[in-house]
């Protein structure tokens, strides 16, 4: 299957008239499981030094990223927000903070995130940094991170190698694929399943046809469906905490 995307119900920046804090818009409100159980645990380990864990972002769909995007170009949004097919945020995997809320120095929440697989996109904890208040849950996607940072894939910068495999994960769009999305996802699986492919770019060549049959998936390339989901299944199997409804202790 799909890497499910799970509702989510959590403190938000975002006040009602009455000037409560308000759970996060329900748009916004959704992120995989692995990501829904480190957001808790995160939040239960800040709790008890004080600190709150009160978003301002999680998931934005394409057409959401495509809007952030833009405010950024015109000038009315100051942070930087990538086109669509470059965010953790579209595949529920990134979120934004209050970093007033956390009570402790942004050093020591890096420590806190990190124990979950939550990690900071900036390179050192500055609070008065752009994006100090952004971290990504990369889960498996860290696989083509690595990958793509040692130089195997070369068509994307890793981070942006990483995101796009997230996104098409949960089962959207990423533009550079074009009309050959599930080709790029059989790819994406395959390369969190441990193969070397080249890069990810939709086009399946004689690398990610040995790939597949070496995993145990008969190749038919008319039948791309059918390949996806078997490989799915495969990436399902070996990172279950991806598809798995958490429970939270
Ligand atoms: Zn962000």
């Amino acid at each position: 299957m799909k890497t499910p995307l799970i509702p989510i119900d959590i403190i938000s920046i975002y006040k009602n008239s009455s000037g409560y804090l308000q759970p996060l818009p329900s748009r916004m409100a959704k992120c995989t499981p692995d990501t829904y159980s480190a957001i808790f645990k995160i939040a239960s380990d800040l709790s008890k030094k004080g600190g709150k864990l009160i978003l301002s972002d999680l998931f934005r769909s394409y057409d959401m990223q495509a809007q952030s995007h833009y405010d950024y170009i015109s000038g009315k949004k100051k942070a930087y927000s990538p086109a669509p097919g470059g965010s953790f945020h579209e595949a529920g995997r990134a979120f934004d903070l209050d970093l007033n809320a956390i009570k402790i120095s942004l050093a020591d929440f890096w420590n806190i995130a990190k124990k979950y697989g939550v990690y900071p996109i900036i390179d050192e904890p500055d609070t008065s940094k752009s994006e100090a208040w952004h971290f990504d849950c990369r889960g498996s996607h860290q696989i083509v991170f690595q990958y793509y940072d040692e130089g195997k894939g070369t068509n994307f910068k890793p981070y942006k190698a990483a995101a796009a495999s997230a996104i098409l994960s949960i089962g959207e769009k990423v533009d550079a694929f074009g009309g050959n999305q599930i080709q790029a996802n059989i790819q994406s699986c395959i390369i969190r399943l441990g193969k070397e492919i080249g890069n990810i770019d939709g086009h399946i060549g004689y690398r990610t046809q040995n790939a597949l049959e070496d995993l145990g998936v008969s190749f038919e390339i008319n039948n791309l469906g059918k390949m996806l989901n078997q490989v799915e299944n495969l990436v399902q199997q070996k990172f279950s905490s991806e598809f798995i409804m958490p429970s939270v202790s």
